[in-house]
């Protein structure tokens, strides 16, 4: 199939694409990450993914750095923990215009490195990609890419790279000491 890639980072990405590709699926990534803060984070994880994208070969589409956006679809829910109802908000956000993107754009699926975290709820991110799926007419691939040694994978990935690896989510709440 051809799928596009949500991708929040080049250290998540690369064993998600690797395992994409080995199951035969042409893949495209999608960067669209408006929740990442300071500007200059988020311009170090882009640079990243595009060094990376651009050594596979993989296309990469990146999206608009829409963060005062962003800050409004979370709006209330500020001071919720990491994992809760704003997290919730912000997957529903980046793959609602992942989706989008990929109906306009001719995909016949779309999937996220977001379930390739430990610290994310994979549940809670799969139900939201598999409503989007059906609203759009496409499929969505809910694989839990942390299994299956997934997570460890992508650290010794991470490593070989030497990727950038930050310490905190994305967003200016989860930097919160
Ligand atoms: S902690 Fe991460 S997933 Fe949760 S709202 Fe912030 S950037 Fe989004």
């Amino acid at each position: 199939m051809k799928v596009l890639l949500h991708d929040c980072c080049a250290p998540c990405g690369a064993q998600v694409i690797n395992a994409l590709q080995q199951d035969g699926h042409a893949v495209a990534v999608y960067f669209y990450n408006p929740n990442i803060f300071p500007r200059k984070e988020y311009d170090l994880r882009l640079a990243e993914m595009k060094r990376y994208a651009e050594k596979l070969g993989v296309p990469l589409i990146v999206g608009k750095y829409e963060h005062d956006e962003w800050l409004d679809s979370v709006r209330g829910f500020e001071n919720e923990p990491e994992g809760g109802k704003r997290c919730e908000k912000c997957f529903q956000k980046r793959l609602a215009e992942v989706a989008q993107k990929a109906q306009e754009e001719g995909f016949d699926a779309f999937a996220t490195t977001l379930t390739i975290s430990p610290h994310k709820p994979a549940e809670v991110i799969n139900k939201i990609g598999k409503e989007l799926a059906d609203f759009y007419g496409l499929k969505f691939i809910d694989t839990i890419w942390r299994k299956n040694e997934g997570y460890k994978k992508s650290c010794e990935i991470s490593q070989e790279e030497h990727f950038h690896r930050q310490n905190y989510c994305g967003c200016e709440y989860s930097k919160r000491p």
